[in-house]
């Protein structure tokens, strides 16, 4: 029997997200085999590649490797250091093709719900524009897919609930 994943509040979902996914691996950290493995990104000197999502919650992780989860340069002014570094510390990451990075809203860290394809994005037509005035052509938009070259991450605003999202390309 697996125990319950931590509660990761800026990643409420990481095994639907797929950056943490069952596995019988050890962890590098705790060298436990409680039955999952985070796989995202890991920013650390060393190389590091098994770690359980218990010890990336506990901050044990991101201590023993000197390592970061998460991109979060672009946090503004009004979040709380300790709040980007909950982010970038102890919750699981997630892989995109270029340099991914955290969205923050109402002044905090928003929550990561993974992947999203056009009809996602569509069906939060606030996104549009957002998308829009990142560099994207509108028109270029219906190709957002969650397997294809063109894809969306979605985050939602733990305060006012307003979806964010950015794109990434091959
Ligand atoms: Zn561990
Ligand atoms: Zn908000």
């Amino acid at each position: 029997m697996s125990q319950e994943l931590p509660h990761f509040r800026y990643h409420p979902d990481p095994l639907g997200t797929g950056s943490v996914v069952t596995s019988d691996e050890e962890c590098e950290r705790c060298g436990e085999a409680p039955g999952y493995v985070y796989r995202g990104p890991s920013y650390a000197v060393d190389e590091v590649e098994s770690l359980c999502p218990w010890c990336i919650a506990a901050g044990s992780a991101a201590e023993e490797f000197d390592a970061e989860f998460a991109t979060a340069d672009e946090a503004p002014d009004n979040v709380p250091a300790r709040v980007v570094e909950e982010i970038v510390r102890r919750t699981p990451g997630f892989a995109g093709w270029q340099q991914e990075r955290w969205l923050f809203h109402c002044g905090d860290g928003a929550e990561f719900l993974g992947r999203a394809g056009w009809d996602t994005v569509a069906s939060h037509p606030e996104l549009v524009p957002t998308l829009v005035a990142e560099g994207w052509r509108e028109d270029a938009l219906p190709r957002l897919s969650v397997d294809g070259d063109l894809v969306a991450y979605l985050f939602r605003c733990r305060h006012c609930g307003a979806h964010l999202a950015y794109a990434d390309a091959s």
